[in-house]
């Protein structure tokens, strides 16, 4: 398990990348089983359980996060539970295939992600990511982009059927005008929010204990968290 050493290790080589690569460093620390193809060939269902999991082992079970709407922008509280959503996500551990436009089809894993992220929209994105999980891989000559825009629908609901748990998504109503939308949860990008604060966090720990005590860092990570707050408290008088 992630200890704070370890933590602080992980925030430090996710700090400098890009968002799927720090998708890939968490999953990492979930699926110690997988080496890095294995990660990044599994269904994006798969990963985000595995997520889901760290996220329970790092900080425990209970989200509680916050929703705008989308139509009358008011806030309200949102009370989740990673063991609920992995529930809700659960699905297949490798690839699932099927037919689509007359074409092999398979579901989309985090290097097809990596592939669209440059993409200028959501819509090019969606359509390059389809393109990749068809086979043989279809040159735009031979489907245009049209052609496989009618194709989307299509492959949005075998991807829901094949692997639920890739986009998780949270129907909510809106407390104030009762508006209803699902939005999505991206498990990676608040995970790592939340490894990025308990970073600084525990930055912040060190950086008292060590200017009190002349302690090194290493000494102040090795102390248990009850002893280490025992000290803050004592600092804090
Ligand atoms: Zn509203």
């Amino acid at each position: 398990m992630l200890g704070d050493s370890d933590l602080l290790a992980l925030w430090e080589r996710g700090c400098p990348r890009q968002p799927l690569d720090r998708a890939l460093l968490l999953g990492a620390w979930a699926r110690p089983d997988l080496d890095p193809d294995g990660l990044a060939d599994l269904p994006l269902g798969a990963l985000n359980r595995a997520l889901l999991g760290l996220r329970a082992a790092l900080f425990g079970p209970a989200i509680d996060a916050y929703v705008d709407c989308e139509v009358c922008a008011a806030r309200f509280a949102l009370a989740l539970d990673t063991e609920d959503l992995r529930v809700a996500a659960a699905g297949p551990d490798g690839p699932r295939e099927g037919r689509l436009g007359g074409r092999h089809w398979r579901t989309p894993t985090i290097r097809d992600l990596a592939a669209a992220a440059g993409e200028a929209s959501p819509q090019a994105a969606a359509l390059t990511i389809l393109r990749r999980c068809l086979s043989p891989l279809p040159t735009p000559a031979e489907l245009t982009d049209s052609e496989l825009a009618d194709l989307l629908v299509e492959a949005d609901a075998a991807l829901e059927s094949s692997d639920p748990g890739a986009e998780i998504g949270l129907a909510l109503t809106c407390d104030a005008c009762g508006h209803r939308w699902v939005a999505s949860l991206d498990i990676a990008a608040l995970l790592w929010d939340e490894v990025a604060a308990r970073a600084r966090g525990l930055l912040g720990e060190v950086d008292t204990l060590a200017r009190t005590y002349g302690w090194s860092e290493a000494e102040i990570l090795g102390l248990s968290p009850v002893r280490r707050a025992a000290y803050l408290d004592l600092v804090a008088r």
